[in-house]
């Protein structure tokens, strides 16, 4: 199980408006399974349809979390037109298989919706979460 806080899925989910069309990209920091850390990233990428972090933002967010001894929980991005389910280039592009896959999907009208993915033996499997309130 996979524990984030309200005012953080907050902040993931009026990034990812505030990105439309484009899709949004960001980390959540903690410890473990838990986020306790809202990093947004620059989303690159030329088209609406992928997400590219700007890599230098991402390795100097990564080597800041290190120093604070944080760990990278969850890596975000959102679906402007889709559901909340890794597309075909997302199980490709799951590199960081300690780091939960989070998507938002933002298809359906004004409701978003966020899961939670796990690249495992070539599958990305849904995980459990918990938002705290
Ligand atoms: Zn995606």
């Amino acid at each position: 199980m996979w524990i984030i806080s309200r005012p953080l899925v907050n902040k993931v989910f009026a990034h990812a408006q505030r990105m439309l069309p484009k899709e949004c990209v960001g980390v959540l920091s903690g410890q473990g399974r838990e986020a306790t850390a809202w990093h947004p990233l620059t989303n690159i990428a030329g088209d609406d349809r992928s997400f590219l972090a700007n890599p230098e933002e991402q390795i100097r967010l990564f080597r800041s979390l290190r120093e604070q001894g944080r760990e990278v929980v969850a890596i975000y991005h959102s679906h402007p037109r889709g559901p909340a389910q890794p597309s075909s280039l997302d199980r490709e592009l799951a590199t960081y298989p300690d780091a939960l896959l989070l998507i938002v999907g933002m298809q359906t009208d004004g409701r978003l919706e966020i899961n939670g993915f796990l690249a495992h033996d070539g599958r990305m499997e849904q995980q459990e979460l918990t938002i705290r309130d």
